[in-house]
């Protein structure tokens, strides 16, 4: 269910006096979080001024624990603002060097750094920035034997990762240690964020069961990102990341925020946890697992797929429904894209449900299947086509070349 359009609402109408403005959180003092010294009293000054922080919640955030799991686009912002807001002790995990084409977006680092560790640029960058910050650098890649071990003793993870693989990781870990993950993703022009493993709320496993086959997933490297969408994106991270540790507000946790910078639109979707999750609903993720492999794991070859399905275009669809023809239309994106927008008269078979679905379905009936852009509902396809289905077809470019051709009023994700 979408909640209502955008997440910020502009109030022109007569100022209002500072009494009526409810705040519906302050942070309670704690007598044994630790005590500010004088400069930290003037350096976060501005914090303490704000009634919902005050220095009781200062001092949370003194002694608060982060671990930040990679120094690239999002995890500078990250780092960045989480450092300057004084969060005492800032675990950082990255093993690359900073290089050129980092420098587009990964804003904490300088030219200065090429090719030394991200993890030491960081470290001066953030001393800079606040010499009171306490840095557990781990210079290595987080792999599922080491992520529980690092991660152990924290209160937050906030996941920077640009990768499936160490997404699952990251969101597996914080399940199985009961460790809040600020999540956030970026591509092209686009980015997501959430709050996930939180007592009763979702993970990431509960939004996204598998991940896209990994050929078909690009990264930053290869797809392109505009440098301040991971800047956006990090900096709500960091904003996250200071409710979560203070209380405040009311957090992304059960929300999936999307921002497309092109429209500057922002929409938040509600998310559920969904009890037949295996990492926070039955429990039956107990350990970490290979997540190369995992990520791996329905990888095929693309081009043979394509010989076996036929394509229809967009047009050649409408034109037909026009004409009042029926074929079986399935959509098998995610729940949260078909809340978004569907095409009329089509039915919602999400991809890890397909293969339940293909005993209910008419074989003898011409099924035409589609996502978002055309690779998950090719996989579909695929296995229509191998079940008997007679006549398969794919949405040639997905839902999003239907907006472009069809109906441009259907919102875009
Ligand atoms: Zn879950």
């Amino acid at each position: 269910m979408l909640d209502g359009g955008t997440l910020v609402s502009v109030v022109l109408s007569r100022p209002r006096s500072a009494q009526q403005y409810t705040y519906n959180t302050s942070v309670q003092p704690e007598t044994e979080t630790t005590a500010l010294n004088r400069e930290e009293l003037v350096r976060y000054s501005r914090h303490i001024m704000l009634p919902q922080v005050g220095e009781a919640g200062q001092r949370r955030l003194k002694d608060s624990r982060v671990l930040l799991v990679g120094a690239g686009g999002l995890g500078s912002p990250v780092a960045l603002y989480l450092a300057a807001a004084g969060v005492g002790t800032l675990g950082l995990v990255d093993f690359d060097a900073v290089d050129l084409s980092n420098l587009q977006r990964q804003i904490l680092h300088g030219s200065a750094a090429i090719g030394s560790s991200k993890i030491s640029s960081a470290r001066d960058r953030l001393y800079d920035i606040n010499p009171n910050v306490h840095l557990e650098a781990y210079e290595t890649r987080l792999t599922s034997a080491n992520a529980l071990e690092i991660a152990r003793g924290y209160d937050l993870i906030v996941d920077g990762t640009d990768n499936f693989a160490t997404r699952y990781l990251v969101n597996d870990t914080s399940v199985l240690l009961g460790i809040p993950n600020v999540y956030g993703s970026v591509y092209r022009f686009e980015g997501q964020a959430s709050v996930f493993g939180t007592d009763g709320g979702p993970c990431y496993r509960c939004l996204f069961r598998e991940p896209p086959p990994p050929e078909l997933v690009p990264s930053c490297a290869e797809g392109g990102v505009l440098g301040v969408v991971p800047g956006l994106v990090g900096t709500i991270q960091a904003t996250e990341a200071i409710k979560v540790l203070l209380g405040l507000g009311e957090t992304l946790a059960g929300r999936l925020l999307t921002i497309d910078v092109l429209t500057m639109e922002f929409r938040t979707i509600r998310i559920r946890r969904d009890p037949e999750c295996p990492a926070c609903g039955t429990h039956e993720i107990r350990e970490l697992m290979d997540y190369d492999r995992f990520c791996a794991g329905s990888a095929q070859s693309r081009d043979d797929q394509k010989r076996a399905v036929v394509e229809i275009e967009p047009a050649q669809l409408a034109t037909r429904l026009a004409a009042g023809e029926t074929p079986v239309i399935i959509d098998v994106r995610e729940p949260f894209e078909w809340q978004i927008n569907r095409i009329p008269g089509a039915r919602h078979v999400p991809l890890d449900h397909i293969a339940a679905e293909i005993p209910r379905l008419d074989k003898r009936r011409e099924t035409i299947l589609y996502c978002k852009v055309g690779v998950r509902s090719l996989y579909a396809a695929q296995q229509l086509a191998d079940a008997g289905v007679s006549e398969v077809r794919n949405l040639s470019g997905g839902i999003l070349r239907w907006i472009d051709e069809v109906d441009p009023t259907m919102p875009r994700y």
